[in-house]
This record gives structure tokens, C-alpha cells and sequence, in this order.
């Protein structure tokens, strides 16, 4: 299974795309923790995506799409993957339909999850009380923005992938399980068209 989820900053993404790792033994590749482990490693893209990701804005793409080559080339990835924050472009989208290419392989499924922005901010709020603050990105502010940055730039996504017949939405607004149940339906529909 080679999947990518879509969805909003705080849309549960990644709690969604553990249970699918579980679920189709399937690694998860969420490129804002390769990112944060750079950061905390202090490599040369860590140092370089720092102050970016604590503004709320994006990794310029060619660093992003290395990152992810890298990544898709490594022997982990050969029973499937899940890609969890990326593309977030369509830059980055087109990127990764050529890697594939090289690589001879398809995605199963492009699904996103639909939300409501406004719960969304008070999601990210109360993670960063819950968790005292353990990421820089999450207060208010960032998450204003991250959310602007989502409709301007990754927003569009959908778009590039709804063209390739290839996008299911589903309602990311219910509880974790009635996600996780609409994203199994949407991927049993995807894998048997
Ligand atoms: P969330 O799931 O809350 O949106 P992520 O953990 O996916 O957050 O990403 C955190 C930050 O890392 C983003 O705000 C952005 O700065 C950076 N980032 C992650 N993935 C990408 C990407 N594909 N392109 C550019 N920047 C990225």
C-alpha cells in the first residue's frame, strides 16, 4: 500500500497514518519529523529549516523533495509507505510523480482529510498546553499561519490529484475512530477501482 494523506495542520494526520502503519505493516514518512530530528540533530538542513518551520512557513521544495528521494530509496519503504506532510506543494507533488516514475512505482490512494479550520486552531492550542509547549510551532499565531499557508500553497494539492482521478475526502472531523473507519473505506474503494 503507497499512500499519501492530506489534510490540514492538526487534522490528526499523524495519528491516522500510525494506525495505517499498523494496519498495512507499512512504514510512515512525515517529513515535518525528519524535520525536526534535523533540527534537533543540528544538520545542515536542521539549521537551515529551524527559524522557517517556527515562522509557519514552508521548506523551499528542492530541499524537501532530497529529502524525500533520499528516503523513498531506502529498503524500508518496499512493502509501502505512507507519506504524512508531503507533498505540500504542487511543485513537490510533480517531484514525487516523477521519483516514482524513476522508481516504477504507484500510489494506491491520495486521501484527505477534511476539517473545520476554527476547531483546528483550538486543537493546536490545546496540544501546545497538553504538551507544554514541546513544539515551537504551536501557539496561536504559527498555527494562523500555518493554516494560511496550507490554503495558499498545499490547498491546491487536492486539486493536482482530484485532476488524476486519484482523491478521496473523507470527514476528519469525527472522532479518531470514525476517521480511521472513513479513511479504511476510502482506501478499500481506491484499491478495488
Ligand atoms: P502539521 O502536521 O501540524 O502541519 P508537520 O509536522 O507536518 O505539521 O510540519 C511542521 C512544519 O514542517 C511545517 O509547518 C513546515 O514548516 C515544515 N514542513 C513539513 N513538511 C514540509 C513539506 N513537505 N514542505 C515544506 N515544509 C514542510
Amino acid at each position: 500500500m503507497r499512500l499519501i494523506l492530506l489534510g490540514p495542520p492538526g487534522a490528526g494526520k499523524g495519528t491516522q497514518a500510525q494506525r495505517l502503519v499498523a494496519r498495512y505493516d507499512i512504514v510512515q514518512l512525515s517529513t515535518g519529523d525528519m524535520l525536526r530530528a534535523a533540527v534537533a540533530a543540528g544538520t545542515p538542513v536542521g539549521k537551515r529549516a529551524q527559524e522557517i518551520m517556527a515562522r509557519g512557513d514552508l521548506v523551499p521544495d528542492d530541499v524537501m523533495v532530497e529529502i524525500i528521494a533520499d528516503r523513498l530509496g531506502q529498503p524500508d519503504v518496499a512493502n509501502g509507505f505512507i507519506l504524512d506532510g508531503f507533498p505540500r506543494t504542487v511543485a513537490q507533488a510533480e517531484a514525487l510523480d516523477e521519483l516514482l516514475e524513476k522508481l516504477g512505482l504507484n500510489l494506491d490512494a491520495v486521501v484527505e482529510m477534511a476539517v473545520d479550520e476554527e476547531e483546528l486552531i483550538a486543537r493546536i492550542v490545546n496540544r501546545a498546553k497538553e504538551t507544554g509547549g514541546a513544539r515551537a510551532d504551536d501557539n496561536e499565531a504559527t498555527a494562523r499561519r500555518r493554516f494560511a499557508v496550507y490554503t495558499e500553497q498545499t490547498a491546491p494539492v487536492s486539486g493536482y490529484y482530484e485532476g488524476k482521478g486519484m482523491l478521496s475526502t473523507v470527514d476528519g472531523m469525527g472522532t479518531m475512530d470514525e476517521v480511521a473507519a472513513a479513511i479504511e473505506g476510502a482506501l478499500t474503494e481506491a484499491t478495488a477501482a
